[in-house]
């Protein structure tokens, strides 16, 4: 059995980054979305398990120290973390997991886990950004200015990511991004292996 792949997805809060990984989900099915656990109150609709495992902080807290967090960080005030066994239990059961994480994140996630793929979101243009964050709904203004603030030391870190989208239009950035995925699949070391008796029929003499 060969091991998933593990995909990292940051960008400033409002680029797309959640539209995007959901309509990639529904395209590539076979990937995992990690749900993470966080101590931001649920927006309007957000579901326990679905969209977040909310906890309070004290109880988040807990957890960092009974050591459950892959990775884990303080974003917008809030804390958030990916736990651990579920993401490596399905790794070693071959299916590939996405985590949809802040550059803090990410940073420890590389750490341990160097052969992840990462990939930033840019928004098109700042306007545009703030378009999108206020447009959506779903924060208070005094979030939604947070948010903004905390935008330009998100996208600092984007060159440290191995890939870089703009979600201009949606569907351009959509495809970029299964291109992404489409390309990861056919890396030499797995297809060599999935491949193999095509390879060995390929060179017998
Ligand atoms: P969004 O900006 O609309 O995605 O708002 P969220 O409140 O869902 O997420 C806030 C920030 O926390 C984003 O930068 C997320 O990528 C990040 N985030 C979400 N889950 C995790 C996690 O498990 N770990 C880390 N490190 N960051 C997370
Ligand atoms: P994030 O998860 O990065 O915070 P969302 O996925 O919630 O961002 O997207 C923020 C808002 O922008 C949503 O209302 C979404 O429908 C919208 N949006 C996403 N991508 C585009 C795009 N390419 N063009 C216009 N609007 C977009
Ligand atoms: P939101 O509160 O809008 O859902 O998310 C805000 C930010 O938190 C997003 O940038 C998101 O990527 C980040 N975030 C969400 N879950 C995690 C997580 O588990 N770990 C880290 N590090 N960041 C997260």
């Amino acid at each position: 059995m060969t091991p998933g792949t593990l995909f990292v997805v940051a960008a400033p809060s409002g680029a797309g980054k959640s539209t995007l990984v959901n309509a990639l989900l529904e395209r590539e099915p076979q990937i995992s979305l990690s749900i993470s656990h966080t101590t931001r109150p649920p927006r309007p609709g957000e579901q326990y398990g679905r969209h977040y495992f909310f906890v309070e902080r004290p109880d988040f807290e807990n957890e960092i120290a009974e050591g459950i967090f892959l990775e884990h960080a303080e974003v917008h005030g809030n804390l958030y973390g990916t736990s651990r066994t579920v993401v490596e239990e399905k790794l070693v059961a071959g299916a590939d997991v996405l985590l949809e994480i802040d550059w803090q994140g990410a940073r420890q996630v590389r750490q341990g886990k160097p052969d992840c793929v990462s990939v930033f979101i840019l928004p098109p243009s700042r306007t545009e950004l703030e378009r999108r964050l206020r447009g959506r709904n779903s924060d208070a203004p005094d979030v939604i200015e947070r948010r903004l603030f905390n935008s330009r030391e998100e996208i600092a870190h984007a060159h440290e990511f191995d890939y870089i989208i703009v979600n201009d239009r949606f569907e351009d950035a959509l495809a970029d991004l299964q291109a992404i995925v489409r390309a990861v699949r056919l890396r030499a070391p797995l297809e060599a292996l999935r491949h193999h008796e095509l390879i060995q029929e390929l060179i017998a003499p």
